[in-house]
Order: C-alpha cells, then sequence, then structure tokens
C-alpha cells in the first residue's frame, strides 16, 4: 500500500482512549476506552448489546477470522476502531540500566545533577544517557538507510492500528519463513493492507533468565519474509528479540525502504488472547535520532 495513503487514512482515524488505572507491566487490564465520532451515539447498554447483532458483515468476518472492521476493507480498517471492552497487554519491556543488548550499545545511564534536600535543590533532574536501540523501540528508516529519514520524518501514528499475532513454537535461531507467515493466514486470514505483524515466540522469555542467549541465538526473519511483509503491506513488523536480523541488516533494509517499520525487543505477545489485536502506542519526536523507545500497548478480546 501506498505509505502516503496509510499516513492519510491513520490521520481519519478517531479514537479516544482512557484507560482505568495503571497496569504493571505484563498485566492484563480492562480498559474503559471510549470513541466519539458522530456515529458513535450509542449508549453504553447499546454497545453491549451490539456485539448480538450479527450483520452481512460481521458473519463474513467471522468465516475468515479477520475483525469486522478489518475485513472490511481500507476505509474501514484505519477509522471507527472502538476499543470499548477491550483488555490490554503492555508489550514493552521496562527500560533499565541493565537490559540485554548488544554490548556495542549504551545502556540507560541515569545521572542526576539535581536532587532534593540537597544544595537547597527543589526538583529532582537527571540526564538520561543511552542509545536509544535498547530495549523496546522503533528504528528509523536511516538507521539503516543513509537516504532515509530519521526519527521526526516518521508517521506519529504508525504504530497506532490494527496487528496480526504469529504464534511459532520455535527454539534458538529460527529462521521465520514465508510459510510460516502463510499457514497463518490460510488459519486467520489475509493479512490486510496497513496491518501490523507482531511475533510471538516466546523469545522474550530469557529476557531476564538468560541475556546472552537473548542477544545471540533468537528467531529472525530472513529475505524472503521481510519481502512478502512488505508486499502485504504490513505497517510495522515487532519481533520478540534484538533485532529481525542476525547480522547484515537485509531484513531491515527490505522492511525500512519498503514503508515497513521495524519494533524490536516487543515481549508479552503469549498475554494477548486473541491472534488479531489494537496496538496503540507513539514514541517522542527526536530530531535526527535513529530509533526511539517506545511503549506499546495491544488491546484485545
Ligand atoms: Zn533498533
Amino acid at each position: 500500500m501506498n505509505k502516503k495513503k496509510v499516513v492519510a487514512m491513520i490521520a481519519c482515524m478517531t479514537m479516544a482512549v482512557s484507560m482505568v488505572g495503571c497496569s504493571s507491566n505484563s498485566t492484563s487490564t480492562t480498559a474503559a476506552a471510549a470513541q466519539t465520532t458522530a456515529a458513535a451515539e450509542t449508549t453504553a447498554a447499546e454497545t453491549t448489546t451490539e456485539a448480538e447483532t450479527t450483520t452481512e458483515a460481521e458473519t463474513s468476518a467471522e468465516e475468515t477470522s479477520v475483525p469486522e472492521e478489518v475485513a472490511s476493507g481500507e476505509e474501514i480498517l484505519f477509522s471507527d476502531i472502538n476499543l470499548a471492552g477491550y483488555k490490554y497487554v503492555d508489550i514493552s519491556h521496562l527500560v533499565e540500566a541493565e537490559m540485554p543488548a548488544d554490548p556495542a550499545l549504551k545502556l540507560p545511564e541515569l545521572n542526576f545533577f539535581s536532587q532534593i534536600g540537597t544544595d537547597d535543590a527543589m526538583y529532582n533532574l537527571e540526564v538520561i544517557s543511552y542509545c536509544p536501540h535498547t530495549g523496546t523501540h522503533m528504528d528509523a528508516p536511516f538507521h539503516v538507510l543513509e537516504e532515509e529519514g530519521t526519527i521526526e520524518s516518521v508517521d506519529p501514528t504508525v504504530l497506532i492500528g490494527p496487528a496480526c499475532i504469529i504464534r511459532l513454537d520455535v527454539d534458538g535461531d529460527y529462521e521465520i519463513t514465508v510459510d510460516d507467515v502463510k499457514n497463518w493466514e490460510a488459519e486467520h486470514g489475509e493479512i490486510q493492507p496497513g496491518e501490523a505483524v507482531m511475533f510471538d515466540t516466546n523469545h522474550d522469555k530469557i529476557w531476564e533468565s538468560d541475556p546472552q542467549e537473548y542477544i545471540t541465538n533468537y528467531p529472525h526473519l530472513v529475505a524472503e519474509t521481510a519481502e512478502y511483509l512488505v508486499q502485504k503491506g504490513a505497517r510495522f513488523v515487532g519481533c520478540e528479540a534484538i533485532s529481525p536480523d542476525t547480522s547484515e541488516p537485509v531484513c531491515h533494509k527490505i522492511l525500512l525502504g519498503g514503508g515497513t517499520e521495524v519494533v524490536e525487543n516487543v515481549c508479552n505477545l503469549d498475554q494477548v488472547e486473541a491472534d488479531r489485536c489494537y496496538v496503540v502506542a507513539t514514541f517522542a519526536n527526536v530530531q535526527g535520532s535513529t530509533g526511539v523507545w517506545t511503549r506499546l500497548l495491544a488491546y484485545y478480546k
């Protein structure tokens, strides 16, 4: 799909999310999410009974396992997303000084230059120095492509919208193939243009217990799979590892060059109790940055 078209459609999306309370990492919480559109003048009671009304569109969506608003086509894909009654899972790691990361990368370091109770300081203030390619983060195309943009050029809504979760029962440095993706599609319906694709490989489970294994021996894409996902118009690819590549950034270049963003070190996808969900996240607009930390929430029901 034309990237500009996606941007324009996402911009049309009207979504107001209000969350009740605050979940700790890896906790599922019911969200009171509501949307206000001209068409959505339903009361809470009406919203509850809405699910019981079977329309033609809903029937066809059920047949293919594609949610109604996704299956209905591009025009509806990014509009009228209603998260009322959905639960969410935080699919981002806690950012901390000790995380699994390539040894070449600088892990976050907090240095306080003002502390309440010291030298009459009234505020706690720190400087954080870190490489943004640590923790759960998104890559800017410039990370691997000299001619492409840095973070401020990336659509701020690219991490908001529908996502597929492809679950693979694999170990170690498994190569994720096109057939893995096609097998998922055969069961759950085709990946629609503008959907994100995230791979649940359970690799996140060794984030704390075996950081060395986490960064050296992880499931990754191969070039053909990256090309297939670009062809499908995937909005972004989320992986539970430090990279979709092993060494040379082949898949990075295919994805980022093809208009598909890359999100690394995603986690907790096994807790999302659906094979399709909505991801809600955005990121700091840092001029000239090649990547940025992001906190993604996966909404499902
Ligand atoms: Zn990165």
